[in-house]
């Protein structure tokens, strides 16, 4: 069944990670160009579109709990996003979906939005802002560099369900972050799937940017947003030799002195079992020599404990290297099964009470890194970018914390302070990732 209206109302539910996100914003972005309106909750909206994760089965019961509700409260529901490529899970929990579409399928989406909730007549063209929608706040957006992953890592379906990598032309990525910077966005947050695997797909296509030639490449993507100037952020980055080119950058101050590496581990015979693209034998080597070059440098990475046929000796070998790695900021994972994941089949799985007892000793040691760099900070004169301002004071985040998975910056005097300022300010106290300061006046 078809609805006319004259102002069609969608609905959005974004579940999963910030590369879901954007998906979300593009769709968004999409929609509000062709006339339709974002609407706020399910009984406001003529339909709902869920953007669901398939990656965790923690993640998919997640989304398919999510389908549920939507359409209860709603009833007219298509589905998109990761757990979209397996439509069967689907249909047969909630056979009263009206489409399933896979992740990025943008075209389909619409095409499914289109069929069962037609487009008005004029659209409002003008009512899309010229850097798109973004779902995040105004001083900070993801910026996507390029879709799937050539990895195989054992524990993960990512390649299955995004397929391998497909990188966006230079130029593009460029000239939408400058549109992002034209329209208020004071930090980029560069993600991918794998972000030094950039170009490797189109074997480093060279295009003009400003001017300029620049190759479809780590490298030369990191050049030109440092000409930005606003801080830009790196997510998802191996330790491949090429990453040493950004750390100039950083010392000049051109790229954030953040890099988030998702080690997973360090014991070569778990990164063996994981497949890991990396070879880690010298990276705390490399580690170090970096912080030589930049003493600000933050890592942040995650872990997972508890992999099949991790020993006590392989765990022990992970809190050694965390120790020498000085890793500031790390998520630690219990190793989870995920539906279609070749680590599944491994043997030797390990205990939850196992798993449970590294956890936290994993946690313990983490917390003492975090700790002692939040007290090293003290009496220190910081950037801070404010995130929220109310009457309690304003929170923020220094150059080494990421939106939503780092640490705060808590100021107290939040006087003519607002969301997207970047400020200087004096740390007068800290505890693990979170700091306390005054803005100098
Ligand atoms: S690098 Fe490994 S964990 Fe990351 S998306 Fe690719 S296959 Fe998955």
């Amino acid at each position: 069944m078809t609805t006319t209206l004259a102002q069609p109302k969608v609905g959005i539910v974004s579940l999963g990670c910030p590369k879901a996100l954007v998906d979300s914003e593009r769709i968004i972005t999409r929609l509000r160009a062709e006339g339709y309106q974002i609407a706020a909750d399910y009984k406001g909206a003529d339909l709902v579109l869920v953007n669901t994760c398939g990656f965790l089965d923690s993640a998919r019961a997640e989304s398919l709990d999510a389908i549920g509700e939507a359409i209860n409260e709603n009833g007219k529901v298509i589905v998109t996003g990761c757990l979209g490529a397996e439509a069967n899970v689907i249909t047969e929990r909630h056979p009263g979906v009206l489409a399933v579409t896979g992740p990025h399928q943008y075209e389909q989406v619409m095409t499914a939005v289109h069929t069962h909730l037609p487009a008005p007549d004029h659209p409002f063209v003008s009512l899309v802002p010229e850097s798109g929608v973004r779902l995040t706040p105004r001083h900070y957006a993801y910026l996507k560099i390029s879709e799937g992953c050539n990895n195989r890592c054992s524990f993960c379906i990512i390649p299955g369900l995004r397929g391998d990598l497909v990188s966006r032309r230079i130029d593009a990525v460029l000239r939408e972050a400058e549109q992002l910077v034209k329209a208020g966005v004071k930090e980029l947050l560069v993600i991918s799937q794998d972000t030094s695997a950039y170009g490797l797909d189109v074997k480093y296509a060279p295009y003009k940017w400003r001017d300029k030639e620049r190759q479809t490449r780590f490298k030369d993507l990191c050049e030109g947003l440092g000409e930005l100037g606003v801080w830009t952020r790196l997510h998802y980055v191996y330790p491949y030799p090429h990453v040493d080119d950004v750390i100039p950058m950083m010392a000049d101050g051109r790229i954030l002195p953040y890099l988030d590496i998702p080690f997973q581990h360090s014991s070569p015979s778990v990164l063996k079992a994981m497949k890991r693209p990396a070879n880690i034998d010298k990276t705390a080597e490399r580690i170090a020599k970096w912080r030589s070059e930049v003493p600000d440098l933050v890592l942040r990475s995650s872990f997972i404990v508890g992999f099949p046929g991790e020993t006590e000796a392989d765990f022990e070998h992970l809190l050694g290297w965390l120790k020498e790695a000085k890793i500031e900021r790390a998520g630690c994972f219990k190793y989870e099964n995920v539906t279609g994941a070749p680590s599944a089949a491994l043997p030797n799985h390990v205990p939850e009470e196992v798993k449970e007892e590294r956890w936290h000793r994993f946690m313990a040691v983490q917390t003492e890194i975090a700790d002692a760099r939040a007290q090293s900070m003290i009496g220190r004169t910081i950037d801070v970018i404010i995130d929220e301002v109310d009457e309690d004071g304003a929170v923020g985040r220094s150059k080494a914390d990421a939106p939503e998975i780092d640490g705060s910056v808590f100021i107290e005097d939040a006087a003519g302070l607002q969301a997207g300022d970047i400020v200087k300010a004096k740390v007068h106290a800290g505890e693990q990732v979170d700091l306390w300061a005054d803005v100098v006046r």
